[in-house]
């Protein structure tokens, strides 16, 4: 900038309010530096970022300052686009929110899960970025070649784009039913690498991307854990439900009203898009129960298995998958009314399996979580009525279920990133259990547990126990074969 600031601003606003306001000259507003420049007729903006604020500077605020968010890899082929055909001015939607505060501009629908009230928009190419004077007639200029589009609506977002020095330019322009026409800064939504290059430190988010993980069950606990594992890194999922959204699911659940009806799997995988949308989701509405082999096939390339289905049938199925593929798989549960959980990580051939551990009579002891009218339904017998059925679900609250989905979660990342430097290697030491146990009330199976006192020499509420659980050489599931823990030690190859 050729003046020194904030001096040339004050005297900006002064010519202003003499009206010896300069025509080679606007106010621009920096949102990096939070700061107003002066700048003149020819200068190339040093942040692209920069707005021109001379309107709302003028009225005396920049509350009304709107945000206007687009993909880098729409434009990017809107432009290669336009390079091969010509067509420089293309249609987009935008969607608004906070009455025209923010808008996220699409020009193809996008894999996120989108929101807002959507307005037209439209992107014009030019061969360079016009001033800020040329830029308002171009803007009407475009809005009176689709005046139907400009009527009907509200809104209408106006892109206009140029490559100057090799560098990108780019304004947006939000104009009001009223002919009111006022620019707003774009931001953009960048590619992977910069999204999830912040978690890289703790986890080796190189290694997470390239894991597979298949989620079995996407109620409150395992969508939360496929939420979480996506946060982490993870880059590929493969996701197993055939259950649809209900009402009564949403107060739990990851996902919202604005997803009743769906299948889970499909509202999560959009929630999963949400936190990255450049990782690999492949979805199935299948109980596995039925669809045995379709199951196999969709898991047995899997690195991990997450076992949160609601009934022990499903689980034992998925521990036979577990150990004909070689594959950890990590099963988690909420008892009665989420008084409390388990989490069981099987290790094929390194320890216990599902069989080794659960046997008829144990699972009596400690009674599931009955949250959905189906499992209901299968509990009790044909001549109870729907409605009677209906009473005996008895849900426990999210945040009971929480530390279970987040132990999960835990469990997950260490198999996922073990035997490889990480900043939660430290945790192979302090989970070497592989049954864990938690108690959120001191009710049901836990009755009898002690008060949480000072001290940790009693079993008490709010507490994760590891309990010790040696192979069943005799298991009918994983007994009977011969691998040895020494010929199978590297696990994820
Ligand atoms: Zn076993």
């Amino acid at each position: 900038m050729s003046n020194s600031q904030p001096e040339a601003v004050q005297q900006h606003f002064e010519r202003e309010v003499q009206g010896e306001a300069r025509f080679d000259e606007t106010l621009i507003f920096d949102p990096e530096t939070g700061e107003l420049v002066v700048q003149r007729r020819g200068e190339i903006r040093a942040n692209p970022d920069a707005v021109t604020v001379d309107q709302p500077a003028r009225e005396g605020f920049f509350a009304n300052l709107s945000f206007a968010f687009l993909y880098e890899e729409q434009l990017q082929k809107v432009y290669q686009n336009w390079q091969v055909s010509g067509v420089d001015q293309i249609p987009a939607i935008a969607f608004t929110f906070d009455e025209g505060e923010v808008f996220h501009i699409y020009t193809s629908v996008p894999k996120t899960h989108f929101a807002g009230f959507p307005v037209p928009s439209t992107i014009k190419f030019l061969d360079r970025m016009p001033t800020i004077e040329e830029s308002f007639s171009i803007v009407e200029e475009i809005l009176r070649i689709f005046p139907n589009q400009h009527e009907s609506q509200q809104v209408t977002v106006v892109v206009l784009l140029a490559i100057e020095n090799e560098r990108l330019q780019y304004r947006v322009f939000i104009t009001q039913p009223d002919g009111n026409i006022s620019e707003g800064i774009i931001k953009f939504i960048p590619q992977y690498s910069e999204l999830y290059s912040r978690s890289t430190g703790l986890l080796e988010t190189l290694v997470l991307e390239q894991c597979k993980v298949g989620i079995v069950g996407l109620g409150s606990g395992g969508s939360t854990v496929a939420v979480e594992l996506a946060k982490a890194g993870v880059g590929n999922f493969v996701l197993i439900d055939f259950d649809r959204l209900e009402l009564s699911n949403v107060a739990r659940h990851v996902c919202g009203i604005g997803d009743l009806g769906r299948y889970k799997t499909k509202a999560v995988r959009d929630l999963l898009y949400g936190k990255n949308p450049y990782i690999n989701v492949k979805i199935a509405e299948l109980d596995i129960n039925n669809s045995l082999e379709e199951t196999k096939n969709l898991l047995k390339d899997c690195d991990l298995i997450v076992a949160a289905t609601d009934n022990n049938r499903s689980r034992f199925n998925l521990n036979n998958i577990a150990i004909e593929y070689k594959i950890t798989t990590i099963f988690g549960r909420a008892l009665t009314r989420a008084c409390g959980g388990d989490v069981l990580r099987v290790r094929p051939f390194h320890g216990p399996c599902l069989s080794c551990i659960f046997t008829k009579e144990f699972l009596e002891t400690r009674k599931e979580e009955v949250s959905q009218f189906r499992q209901a339904r299968d509990d009790n017998p044909a001549y109870v009525p729907d409605d009677e059925v209906k009473t005996t679900i008895q849900v426990g609250l999210a945040s009971d279920i929480a530390p279970i989905s987040n132990m999960i979660v835990k469990l997950a990342l260490l198999e996922l990133s073990r035997g490889r430097e990480s900043g939660i290697q430290s945790l192979e030491e302090d989970c070497i259990a592989d049954f864990y146990i938690w108690a959120n009330r001191r009710e049901n199976t836990y009755a009898n547990w002690p008060k949480m006192e000072y001290g940790s020499k009693t079993p008490s509420v709010l507490r994760w126990y590891g309990a010790k659980w040696e192979r069943n050489q005799s298991c009918e599931v994983c007994g009977n074969q011969l691998e040895s823990i020494e010929a199978d030690d590297n696990f994820f190859g």
